[in-house]
């Protein structure tokens, strides 16, 4: 049975449910007083009579507090607040978007849902608040292999691109780190590589006994041999050479194998991302990368997964735009 025909993608008393399953594992909390499961629902509400709904419509998930009085739904303090898209189109929304590998556009997402590009632009920028891990812990432990690369993207806001420049200091930066052992990637969006730039980078994230895997580039000399970290290996891609000729280990082939699926995610799908907003883009590439199947997570547990995230990631329009 396709996800999609699931009675909470459909049906809005159902959507509720789900989420409330999903968020109040112990029972209802209230968001005011913060009391857990002393509260009782509230059927039959209506919302004022309209010229569009005379009878007015059913408002569904209410809650009473029994400890405050006060009411609230699900939605409160998640990313559904101050939304008055339809819940079940939010569970459509997110399905779509960890379920496609190069993610889904908000013009996509405007024709399957049928709502406003406005609409649809906001809410992929939700989803994708979602999906951002803040609290990964340090990759490397153990002395685990971390490859560390960079990739250019789009364009570097007011910068001109040099002439007969063959580098890309015109376009926007993003370094990815990945772990081999866990098959993680972090990605981060920075403002330039040099050193003094990513090498903080690098320490906050990754463990000291790590054994880092980089290119030849300069800014990465000398971090090794437990200068930054215990191990370094690198390869001279400007020579064509990706893996060491005496150690198959050491290479950035994996970190480069994500690059390419978010490249052609960023060329096919999201053709004009603003700076201000690729630090999303890259959360939700690596969401999906890190969840993907490969890692045992399905497309049902993946949408399960961005629903955890929902809480306090709240994203207003003015933050958005
Ligand atoms: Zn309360």
């Amino acid at each position: 049975m396709s996800v999609l025909s699931a009675k909470y993608m459909h049906d809005e008393a159902a959507a509720f449910a789900h989420v409330e399953a999903m968020l109040w594992a112990d029972g209802p909390v209230c968001p005011h007083c913060g009391v857990v499961d002393s509260a009782y629902p509230l059927t039959g509400v209506r919302t004022k009579p309209s010229a569009k709904n005379p009878e007015g419509k059913e408002r569904h998930g209410l809650w009473k507090c029994r400890e405050c009085r006060k009411q609230f739904t699900v939605r409160k303090g998640t990313i559904f607040e101050e939304s008055h898209l339809p819940l079940h189109l939010w569970l459509q929304a997110i399905h779509l978007m960890v379920s496609s590998k190069k993610g889904i556009s908000s013009h996509q997402l405007h024709r399957v849902l049928g709502i406003t590009y406005k609409s649809a632009w906001f809410l992929t920028h939700r989803i994708r608040e979602c999906m951002r891990d803040g609290a990964l812990a340090g990759f490397g432990g153990n002395g685990g292999i971390v490859e560390v690369d960079e990739t250019f993207i789009g364009k570097e806001p007011g910068v001109k691109k040099a002439k007969n420049s063959r580098g890309g200091s015109h376009k926007m930066k993003m370094l990815t780190l990945l772990d081999r052992d866990t098959k993680r990637t972090k990605s981060i969006v920075v403002d330039d590589l040099t050193k003094a730039t990513l090498i903080p980078i690098l320490q906050e994230n990754i463990a000291r006994e790590a054994y880092v895997m980089t290119d030849e580039a300069k800014q990465y000399q000398n971090i090794g041999a437990g200068k930054v970290f215990d191990a370094h290996g690198w390869t001279n891609h400007s020579a064509g050479q990706y893996v060491d000729y005496d150690d198959a280990e050491i290479h950035t082939n994996t970190v480069e194998g994500f690059y390419s699926i978010f490249k052609r995610g960023m060329k096919g799908v999201y053709q004009h991302c603003g700076k201000q907003h690729l630090h999303r883009y890259a959360a939700e590439f690596d969401f999906r990368y890190n969840n993907r199947v490969a890692n045992g997570v399905d497309d049902f547990e993946r949408g399960q997964m961005a629903l955890r995230g929902v809480v306090g990631k709240r994203l207003t329009y003015r933050q958005a735009y």
